[in-house]
């Protein structure tokens, strides 16, 4: 048997392989709608509505550190990631369950704070956490979470349907969470070389001040599904015509629509929402903010594609911005920056903003490892994965 690296065609390469494997069982049944290849994987039910499904896993050292993470936090944060994931799919989430992972270094007390953040979070989605599994592990805390959904079958949303002309929307505010990470990373490099410096120290004494922090560090660590904006697509009939959560930034997102669709995009920097304590971080950091927007990722807002026609409707919903265009194949994947130059975000490296290669290497290792790697996915360089088109279509 050979032996190819992950690494050598990343987890969007591995999929595929994998997916060439499962492919024979998705074809035995005629209830299922979607397979891999999108947030969820679509059933159809008997009563005419579809059932969406989904599972996403947290890793410590890979996903979260426990030195920077409450652990209420991290169980609100491993049920909203998945909502997410259903919320994607313009549905309705309704059951979970936790599975879990641990290490000989976690309490029951600490496992306790975990569920009760997750069941807090639970309750303000009004889902149910209706099972899951408990399991020893030798390599740190693992939190895996499955999720079901249901949605009316007029009303789902994938990730292919954009036609060339429409609006491309992002709900909130992108980047923020990012810029937490940032901080929470520096934060936790302080708070090691102090415990390094004082070895007698009582941990338990030390306080960190991040109140000026505040909002973009509870979007990285509390980050909520945006159910309000799949809600009000309900009430409105705002039905868009793709739709994927931002889980690996903007850039990344908008390839995984516009490779779906078989569409090309045009988004403009000056659109992008921004907040201000984003850039202050940014600034701070001497980045560049539109670089956090756009491969930040794990913002876990909602980028979607509405028909032109409906664009009066949308605008009565203040928590949502036209960032761009859904184009022609033949246009590529395009930011239109600042001073009007037109940036291939297939191939970023030409952009200067995304220049700068300590960028996402300047920070402990937690952050290397943090969300921004597992897929392999390099900021500053080439994101074309195995790709033979400019949307990187799938070998299959
Ligand atoms: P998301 O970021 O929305 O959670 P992913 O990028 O993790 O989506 O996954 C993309 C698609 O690949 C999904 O349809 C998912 O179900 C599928 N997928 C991911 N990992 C695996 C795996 N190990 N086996 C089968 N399918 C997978
Ligand atoms: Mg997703």
């Amino acid at each position: 048997m050979s032996f190819t690296r992950i690494s050598e065609i990343g987890e969007f390469g591995l999929i595929d392989r994998l997916s060439a494997l499962i492919k024979p069982t998705e074809s035995s049944l005629s209830t299922l709608k979607k397979g891999i290849g999108d947030d969820c994987a679509v059933i159809a039910l008997p009563n005419g509505k579809l059932q969406v499904i989904s599972t996403d896993l947290l890793i410590e050292q890979i996903h979260f550190d426990l030195l920077t993470t409450p652990l209420e936090h991290l169980g609100a944060k491993a049920i909203s990631v998945n909502v997410s994931d259903i919320c994607a799919m313009n549905a309705n989430p309704l059951y979970a369950t936790i599975s879990i992972g641990l290490a000989n270094n976690i309490s029951v007390e600490m496992i306790e704070q975990i569920y009760k953040g997750a069941a807090n979070v639970a309750k303000q989605y009004g889902i149910a956490i209706v099972g899951g599994d408990t399991s020893a592990s030798i390599t740190g805390l693992v939190i895996s979470v499955a999720i079901v959904g249901e949605v009316d079958a007029d009303k789902i949303t994938y990730r292919s349907g954009a036609k060339q002309g429409d609006l491309i929307c992002v709900t909130g505010d992108i980047g923020r969470s990012f810029a937490g990470l940032k901080v929470l990373m520096r934060e936790r490099q302080t708070m090691l070389d102090t415990f390094a410096e004082n070895p007698d120290m009582d941990k338990s004494t030390y306080k960190a001040d991040l109140s000026d922090y505040q909002k973009v560090i509870e979007k990285h660590l509390l980050p909520k599904a945006r159910v309000d904006a799949v809600k009000f697509f309900h009430e409105t009939g705002i039905i868009p015509t793709s739709m994927i959560d931002i889980s690996d930034g903007v850039g990344s997102e908008l390839k995984h629509l516009c490779r779906n669709s078989h569409t090309g995009a045009l988004i403009e920097e000056s659109k992008l929402p921004i907040l201000a304590e984003t850039r202050e971080v940014s600034d701070e950091f001497e980045d560049d903010a539109t670089t956090y927007a756009l491969f930040g990722g794990e913002d876990y807002e909602l980028l979607f594609t509405i028909s032109p026609n409906d664009f009066e409707k949308l605008s009565s919903f203040n928590d949502a911005r036209v960032i761009g265009k859904m184009l022609p194949p033949s246009d590529g994947i395009k930011l239109r920056d600042l001073f009007g130059a037109d940036i291939d975000l297939t191939k970023t490296s030409g952009f200067q903003h995304f220049a700068e290669e300590e960028f996402f290497e300047d920070d402990s290792d937690t952050h290397d490892h943090d969300k921004h790697s597992h897929n392999g996915h390099d900021p500053n360089g080439d994101d074309t994965d195995d790709e033979d088109d400019i949307w990187g279509e799938r070998k299959n």
